[in-house]
């Protein structure tokens, strides 16, 4: 890595005002290891700057003096996509904090990359909307950072996953221009769909500086449900079920009794039935009206049910109790020590007997670890976690995404490729889309110094 001259710090400084051209280790430790504490990379700036016309500037710069940078926003990504693993400039979009006013007749905003979900929920929700992503990163995720990696969270089911939910984008490309498309129009079909283009596309082919965002009727009649069962095809059958007789249905989420127990012990939390059971399922109706008495019809309906827990729309504390047994898996995992996060998709067929063979596969390729188990089960998502393996062994991370591609999943479900998944992204994608691939980012970011150790191998 090129060392920056003191010269050119001072024109980074000179473009977005000194306070924020960070050097100091200090400062810039915490932009350079990731929220896993698996990747650790570092930097000699993280620049913050706080416009697109500072972006362009920047990217503009760094084309001239062959400089590689990564966007960065809340630092919440899971694939080491976000941290500088090569020595590049951090470019961090929290300063484009600026939410614009909800328009009440489209159901619509316009928010600066560097917003957080959580921002963006409350504006809405001040309005008398909803957005539809929800995640439990929420309060540091970004608009920028869930679009770049196209982020799923828990109410897929319902909105689908950030895609779409972007109507437009802002974004400086890898020659420093600027393309903007803030418009919000619903059916605009004007050429090629740059926004959805950069929706996963990981900071690799644009800088992205502001979104309009579509949103959602808020339904403010919520149930949660907490199902024990004895069985993953139990599990199975309950979701489909559940989706054909509850269109209420918003969220649906799954984990195992060994990280059940692991949160109630990391967290001193009480067990949520007496008896131990093997599968767990979260569910959550939200609708205009009290969804009680179709949750009891639905839940009533499904065989292989053996304890229910429900906390209905009067009593938020416990609908809160409810939920952290699944939303707390990630932090308590992550109290062991950085994990390997793998975050597949089955298909609904092969969900059995993946989640039968993935802990033998692990056992195999790293005979002291521990493999964790939830997810969106509505989705066939699940997050293999697996902890006790040193996180630059990638035995681990071979074996189960080989696995995966076996049963015809998807090794990236909703976190993306970042550096983590990236010798494997030929197991779900075919040599020619690569090139494909290649062929994009060369045309958007032709000095290839957008990310440029991400996504493609
Ligand atoms: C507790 C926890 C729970 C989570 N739950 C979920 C979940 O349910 N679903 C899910 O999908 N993810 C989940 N995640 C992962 C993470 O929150 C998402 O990937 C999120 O979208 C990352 O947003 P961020 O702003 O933190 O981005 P960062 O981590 O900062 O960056 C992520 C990627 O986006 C790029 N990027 C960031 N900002 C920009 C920008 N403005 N322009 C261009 N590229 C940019 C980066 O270069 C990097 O490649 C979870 C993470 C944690 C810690």
């Amino acid at each position: 890595v090129r060392r920056l001259s003191a010269e050119e710090l001072q024109t980074l400084r000179s473009i977005v005002g000194d306070p924020h051209v960070l050097v100091d280790a200090d400062l810039t430790s915490g932009y350079s290891v990731d929220w896993t504490g698996r990747f650790q990379g570092s930097t000699q700036a993280v620049v913050r700057p706080g416009s697109t016309r500072e972006v362009s500037r920047l990217v503009s710069w760094c084309l001239e003096h062959d400089l590689a940078l990564v966007p960065q926003g809340g630092n919440t990504g899971l694939v080491g996509g976000g941290v500088p693993l090569g020595g590049e400039l951090v470019l961090s979009l929290r300063r484009l904090g600026d939410v614009g006013p909800v328009d009440g007749a489209s159901g619509q905003l316009t928010a600066g990359a560097g917003v957080t979900i959580a921002a963006v929920q409350a504006a809405a929700a001040a309005a008398g909307w909803a957005y539809g992503v929800d995640l439990a990163a929420r309060d540091s995720a970004t608009v920028g950072g869930t679009i770049a990696t196209n982020a799923g969270g828990l109410r897929v089911l319902r909105y689908g996953a950030t895609r779409a939910q972007v109507l437009g984008v802002e974004a400086v490309l890898g020659d420093g221009s600027v393309v903007s498309h803030l418009g919000g129009l619903l059916k605009d079909n004007t050429g090629y769909d740059l926004a959805g283009l950069l929706c996963g596309s990981e900071g690799t082919l644009g800088v992205i500086t502001a979104a309009r965002l579509r949103l959602v009727p808020p339904l403010g009649e919520r149930v949660v449900a907490l199902l024990g069962l004895e069985s993953v095809a139990a599990m199975i059958a309950a979701v489909g079920s559940l989706r054909r007789q509850l269109p209420a249905l918003e969220a649906v989420e799954v984990f195992f009794s060994d990280g059940l127990d692991l949160v109630c012990e990391t967290f001193g939390l009480a067990r949520p039935f007496a008896r131990r059971r093997g599968v767990f399922l979260l569910l959550e109706a939200a609708a205009a009206t009290d969804p009680t008495d179709d949750v009891a019809a639905a839940v009533g309906a499904l065989p292989g049910v053996a304890e229910v827990a429900v906390a209905t729309a009067g009593e938020p504390a416990r609908q809160a109790e409810l939920w952290r047994y699944r939303e707390a898996h990630t932090e308590a995992i992550n109290s062991l020590g950085p994990p390997h996060k793998l975050d597949v998709t089955l298909p609904a067929a092969a969900m059995a007997r993946f989640v039968e063979l993935v802990p033998r596969v692990v056992a195999d390729a790293a005979p002291e670890s521990r493999c964790w188990l939830f997810g969106h089960a509505a989705d066939g998502n699940l997050h293999v976690n697996v902890t006790g393996v040193d996180p630059g062994d990638d035995s681990v991370d071979e074996a189960v995404l080989e696995l995966v591609a076996a049963l015809d999943g998807s090794i990236s479900a909703e976190h993306g490729i970042g550096t983590a998944k990236k010798p494997w992204l030929g197991l779900n994608r075919s040599p020619t889309e690569i090139q494909a691939f290649r062929r994009l980012k060369a045309a958007l970011d032709p000095g290839g110094i957008l990310n440029p150790n991400v996504l493609l191998p």
